[in-house]
């Protein structure tokens, strides 16, 4: 009797399997069109293993395409004659760890993503491309050669005597220096006598020097404070063991310090050195945290890697990892795919930070990323902020725990309803290092201050007299307005006609940048798709001469030079931060004391701890509350209680003046009150009214296409191919859309977005699984598929 299915009908039966071996290859470039990856037969003698990049014939022309192998097997169920070989070894040797792999597929089948693009993020294009790889001739001692039988040079016994403290190999050139040699001369000669074997190998030539990189350790070794010494015993105890620890401490309270020791402590229990990822938003990591492991660990011991990097420079730094010679990486998002062995630990700092998640394929999130990789590897994962993703936080003290009635900050009250235990463990420093304390902060009503005051002025008086405080004591300033440019709107100041600039190619209204270079003095840019062109003069509309409002970072800077024009001012936003040096240079000026105001996008916001800054200004506490996109209130608070943190990191008082149209939004006066807890009880609770997360989780879909008839279809399909899924499994998805997105046009794409909501990631990953098996959902260029999307736009 054949067998049957749930629904009765008769299953295929097995097919027939062959021996021999195979391996299912997950291709590089390759569409969603297998999941797992394509079946290809292992040439004898091939010695291939789980992770390596190889190269493939595809489709019918047999093209050559990279692929990584996923699986390798002795049986399999298709027709074994018909399948094709794997051709070679791609070029480079390249292998990725089998946990590796295994992390690739559960981020390719969690996000919704082709697993060969998962791969292709885990490299960097750098390593597969052998960017700066050269082949050099290589040397070592040969152990079968009898010493007593040659004789030696002094030279030349100092080259052999370098060449046996090597661990390895050598290059020629590194003896001749060991050995203090001029030439490479004694090395060859020692090959000719064949005391030193040879071979040529592929080396990566780079020039990045880590040890310019380190910042001075303080003279003497700090003593923790009584918090950091807690926080510290409870994470030491938990190491050995998978566990996610929320490191909640407010700016300025050492949290860097804590994980410096953590590292210190884990490293003294271990025989070889325990790898340890550090994560570290972008911008952050050029200056500051990346100088002080340096510092405190040896540039030996650690790698870099980020944006700022050349690609020889990337290539040579993931050499470095994947050869076991260093075992600390500290890294942008990206390194949470670092190939280090033994890994022991991981460390997200500012794991709130919006730069975690990727906005293309894949869409993965480095610090949930983290937590898995933490999971499989059973090791501990710390998360440390001052202003906690609420996701992360809700995980931490439960969402049950969270009152927004409680006024105390030190603790969340273990009250109120919700039920959901916490799966974190909740570390908390209330208070900044011994010494210090939290800066003061004001709050300007804005409103009130226009009605005050004729004219348009960016500065208010509180914050305009604060700064002339500072600057006539010597201290510095920094000045935040998280919009860059110079004004962004462009409007015909005849109401009635109501003409404003937009982009022609975007549902967005453009940007004034001025630049004195230009013959013009200036261009309008959207900043969603880059067009650019000339400032128009009059409205096309109605003839008027057109009016440039609304404010920008060039504004401020501009302001700030007329009414403080003796003030050393610098200006840090991606217009003036090109590359990677620009921002080291600027804050090394500001460091050295070269500049007394520094002003900026939410670049100035992150992680900078410059001792001199008294006082720090909001110019508009309004440019992300305005946004429409759920997360606003928890981005403004965030934004504004970071570069609040940035005052006062030393003896002397802190201020802080904030600048706001809404002085009475909870997001503003919490931010100021320093009221973490408060805010996330108020937050949570709309959130959960609204069905949002952290209450529950979200996934979201972006259709877009040139054609708004095709994509209306397009998106019309999938929302029914949703339901009807989501109806026959009984999952209970709360489906929405499709409906424009907020920007519903982006670089001549019309975009139409479908959410999904539930309690649990269960339902919503079952549904997209069910549609992807059926071919009915494909991540592609039409198609973005978003899991915990943190940019809604
Ligand atoms: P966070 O990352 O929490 O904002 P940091 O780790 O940057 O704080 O520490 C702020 C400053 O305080 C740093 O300059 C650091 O060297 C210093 N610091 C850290 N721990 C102590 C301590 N126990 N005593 C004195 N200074 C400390
Ligand atoms: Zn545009």
């Amino acid at each position: 009797m054949s067998e049957t299915d749930l629904f009765g009908n008769p299953v295929d039966p097995p097919r027939h399997t062959a021996s021999g071996h195979f391996a299912d290859v997950a291709i590089e470039r390759g569409i969603d069109a297998s999941p797992t990856g394509l079946t290809y037969a292992v040439p004898v003698g091939m010695g291939l293993s789980v992770g390596h990049r190889v190269l493939v014939p595809l489709g019918r022309g047999n093209k050559t395409a990279t692929g990584y192998v996923v699986r390798l097997t002795t049986k399999t169920e298709l027709d074994a004659g018909k399948l094709k070989p794997i051709q070679a070894l791609a070029p480079g040797a390249i292998a990725l760890p089998e946990p590796l792999v295994e992390l690739a597929r559960w981020v390719a089948s969690y996000y919704v993503c082709p697993l060969g693009m998962v791969f292709g993020a885990m490299l960097p294009a750098a390593v597969t491309r052998g960017t700066g790889a050269t082949r050099r001739q290589v040397v070592r001692p040969n152990a079968d050669a009898d010493a007593s039988a040659v004789k030696l040079t002094k030279l030349q016994q100092a080259v052999l005597d370098a060449a046996r403290h090597q661990a390895g190999w050598a290059e020629l050139k590194h003896l001749a220096d060991l050995a203090g040699a001029k030439s490479t001369s004694p090395v060859k000669q020692l090959i000719d006598k064949g005391m030193l074997e040879t071979k040529h190998q592929e080396v990566v030539v780079s020039s990045l020097d880590l040890r310019a990189q380190q910042l001075a350790e303080p003279a003497t070794r700090l003593t923790l404070g009584q918090g950091q010494q807690q926080a510290l015993d409870s994470l030491s105890r938990r190491l050995g063991r998978f566990g996610v620890h929320l490191l909640h401490g407010v700016t300025g309270s050492g949290k860097t310090e804590v994980y410096l020791r953590l590292i210190e402590a884990l490293r003294g229990q271990r025989e070889t050195p325990p790898g340890v990822i550090v994560l570290v938003p972008e911008i952050a990591l050029t200056p500051q945290t990346v100088g002080r492991f340096l510092a405190r660990f040896g540039p030996d011991s650690v790698a870099v890697l980020h944006s700022g990097l050349t690609a020889a420079q990337r290539h040579a730094q993931w050499r470095r990892i994947e050869q076991g010679r260093v075992s600390i990486v500290v890294g942008a998002r990206s390194a949470v795919f670092a190939p280090l062995d033994n890994l022991q630990l991981v460390i997200v700092d500012e794991e709130h930070d919006s730069s975690y998640k990727q906005d293309q394929l894949p869409r993965y999130h480095a610090r949930d990323v983290a937590i898995k990789r933490a999971q499989m590897a059973g090791i501990p994962v710390v998360l440390g902020s001052a202003t906690p993703s609420l996701e992360s936080y809700a995980n931490a003290v439960g969402l049950s725990a969270v009152d927004a009635s409680s006024e105390q900050k030190r603790a969340p009250n273990p009250q109120l309803s919700i039920a959901k235990s916490p799966s974190h463990t909740y570390l908390h420093l209330p208070d900044r290092v011994p010494g210090m304390r939290l800066p003061e902060v004001e709050i300007i009503d804005l409103v009130e201050e226009r009605k005050a005051r004729r004219g348009i002025h960016l500065l208010s008086r509180r914050l305009e007299q604060r700064l002339a405080q500072v600057l006539e004591e010597g201290a510095q300033a920094m000045l935040l307005l998280n919009r860059r440019g110079y004004a962004n709107y462009i409007a015909c100041p005849d109401h009635n006609c109501g003409w404003m600039l937009t982009c022609p190619h975007c549902d967005a209204t453009m940007v004034y940048h001025k630049d004195k270079r230009l013959p013009l003095g200036g261009l309008v840019r959207c900043h969603h798709c880059h067009y650019e062109t000339v400032l128009p003069k009059t409205c096309p509309d109605s003839g008027h001469k057109v009016s440039v409002f609304g404010l920008g970072t060039q504004k401020v800077q501009a302001e700030l030079g007329q009414k403080f024009p003796d003030a050393r001012i610098a200006r840090m936003d991606s217009d003036t931060m090109r590359r990677a040096e620009d921002y080291q240079q600027t804050l090394d000026r500001f460091r050295a004391g070269e500049l007394d105001i520094l002003l900026g996008t939410q670049m100035i916001a992150k992680g900078l701890d410059f001792p001199g800054v008294r006082l720090v200004g909001v110019v508009s506490a309004d440019t992300s509350l305005n946004m429409p996109d759920f997360r606003a209130s928890e981005r403004t608070f965030q934004l504004i209680a970071q570069v609040a943190g940035r005052s006062g990191r030393s003896d002397r008082i802190g201020r802080v003046v904030l600048q706001s149209f809404n002085p009475e939004d909870h997001a503003v006066t919490r931010a100021a009150a320093h009221d973490y807890a408060g805010f996330a009880a108020h937050e949570i609770q709309t959130r959960v009214a609204m069905g949002l997360p952290p209450a529950g989780r979200l996934a979201r879909i972006v259709c877009r296409d040139k054609d708004h008839v095709a994509v209306t279809r397009h998106a019309r399909e999938l929302a029914g191919h949703l339901s009807a899924a989501n109806a026959a499994l009984k999952l209970n998805v709360h489906l929405r859309g499709p409906h424009p997105c907020p920007i519903a046009r982006v670089a001549d794409h019309h975009r139409l977005e479908i959410t999904l909501t539930a309690d649990t990631p269960g339902p919503i990953q079952k549904l997209m699984t069910e549609l992807r098996n059926q071919g009915q959902l494909i991540s592609d260029q039409h198609t973005a598929v978003d899991v915990d999307p943190v940019s809604l736009l």
